[in-house]
């Protein structure tokens, strides 16, 4: 009863993604598959933003788009379309009800709500210990993701992306529901990269997080202080309810995840590394990696092919290792990218879909001195 040909631990971006590619390939229909998630995925944790070109993976549940970004740094304030792509934004709530309900109609897949405890592994298969019950599965992927699979080793830094966002209801119409704010560093730095990134809904409804990219949390207070004086500052406003709230830790590092993959538990998701290094973005990633990790499987290839080192990972190893030496300055990296690139450019290069000539003149327009330097200490 309790045996299966493949475990999914958690039913989150990366295990709903996987359980609905395995379910819709008739590859997996005489296979058994357990999904295991310790919540109920009725709440709406998280909201997920990313670039696109035309129509896309997740138009079905989208819940806003907008064709216009603002940056706004120290010295420049910039705002292009971005055509021919769209910023879009789903929420997670939508994500989770479309796909469990894909997935239930699946008859070969199993969703249970359970606390994963433990794992065991042996030569022949893994248990995989819930609160209440234990099973066996020949293959194990496994999205739980713990900062101590990374803090190990000294050789790459760890930065986190670290939020806290605040839906806010204006009393008056105070934002352009037209545009993002993707990052507006004219909010002080105090010692790390630090600035505001603002999605309108409407001219009344937003989400507001106050992002840094840094080593260490903060306390709740301080990022909830700093939302709340810059919606006083940037839109004078002080009468609003905050009708939800979000947080988040993204790990951006170039460690190499796929250390923790044994012969029988692969991880995915941010666990497998699949969140960008230099950005944090990890939907897309994660929605581009999904169907390559399907046939890996079916091929029964290992998983380390996936997130081969390619010369972008070889990028987000100095932006990064110049973000950690010089965290107060990260401001002046994107001020300077967002003043001699258009976004159009920028999205292309973070997709890694950029030519070597198109590489150039991203890198041109990087502060060259910090990045010299973190070329040459990595070299020696
Ligand atoms: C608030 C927030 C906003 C984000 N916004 C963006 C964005 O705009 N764009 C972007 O590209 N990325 C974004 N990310 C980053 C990334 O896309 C998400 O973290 C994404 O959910 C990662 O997918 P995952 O499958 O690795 O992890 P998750 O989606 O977190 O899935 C892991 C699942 O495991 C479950 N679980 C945990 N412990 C157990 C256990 N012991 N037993 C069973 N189940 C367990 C969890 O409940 C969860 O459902 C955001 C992250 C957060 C937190």
């Amino acid at each position: 009863m309790n045996n299966y040909d493949y475990i999914i631990i958690g039913a989150g971006a990366s295990g709903l993604l996987l359980a609905d590619a395995m379910g819709g390939d008739s590859f997996f229909a005489q296979k058994k598959i357990l999904l295991l998630e310790k919540d109920s995925k009725k709440t709406n944790d998280r909201t997920w933003c990313y670039w696109e070109k035309g129509k896309g993976h997740f138009d079905a549940i989208l819940h806003k788009k907008w064709d216009t970004i603002h940056f706004e740094g120290k010295v420049i304030s910039k705002r292009t379309q971005i055509a021919p792509y769209s910023y879009k934004m789903i929420k997670g709530i939508d994500f989770y009800n479309h796909f469990l309900k894909r997935i239930e109609s699946y008859s070969n897949i199993t969703f249970k709500q359970e606390e994963v405890v433990n794992l065991q592994e042996t030569s022949t298969e893994v248990t995989v210990q819930t609160q209440n019950n234990c099973y066996n599965g020949h293959y194990v992927f496994n999205s739980l993701f713990n900062f101590k699979m990374a803090t190990q080793q000294k050789q790459f830094p760890i930065l986190q992306q670290h939020f806290i966002g605040w839906v806010i209801k204006t009393e008056k119409p105070v934002f352009n529901a037209s545009e993002v704010t993707y990052m507006d560093f004219s909010i002080p730095q105090k010692g790390n990269t630090r600035f505001m990134y603002v999605l309108p809904n409407s001219n009344n409804t937003a989400l507001i997080e106050y992002t840094l990219f840094s080593e260490q949390l903060l306390d709740k207070e301080e990022y909830e202080e700093q939302i709340k004086q810059y919606i006083r500052d940037r839109y004078q406003c002080e009468a609003y309810e905050i009708i939800e709230t979000e947080a988040g830790s993204i790990p951006m590092t170039c460690y190499d995840f796929r250390e923790n993959h044994t012969k029988r538990i692969r991880y995915i998701g941010t666990a497998g590394g699949w969140a960008k290094p230099s950005t944090g973005y990890t939907l897309m990633s994660t929605a581009n990696k999904i169907p390559k990790l399907v046939e890996y499987i079916k091929k029964g290839e290992p998983l380390k092919k996936l997130n081969l080192k390619n010369k972008f990972w070889y990028y987000d190893v100095l932006f990064l290792d110049v973000l950690h030496a010089d965290n107060a300055n990260g401001y002046a990296i994107f001020e300077s990218l967002f003043k001699s690139l258009s976004p159009q450019k920028v999205f292309k290069f973070l997709d890694e879909k950029t030519t070597l000539r198109e590489d150039l003149a991203f890198i041109n327009s990087c502060p060259k001195f910090p990045f010299l330097k973190a070329f040459f200490k990595r070299l020696f």
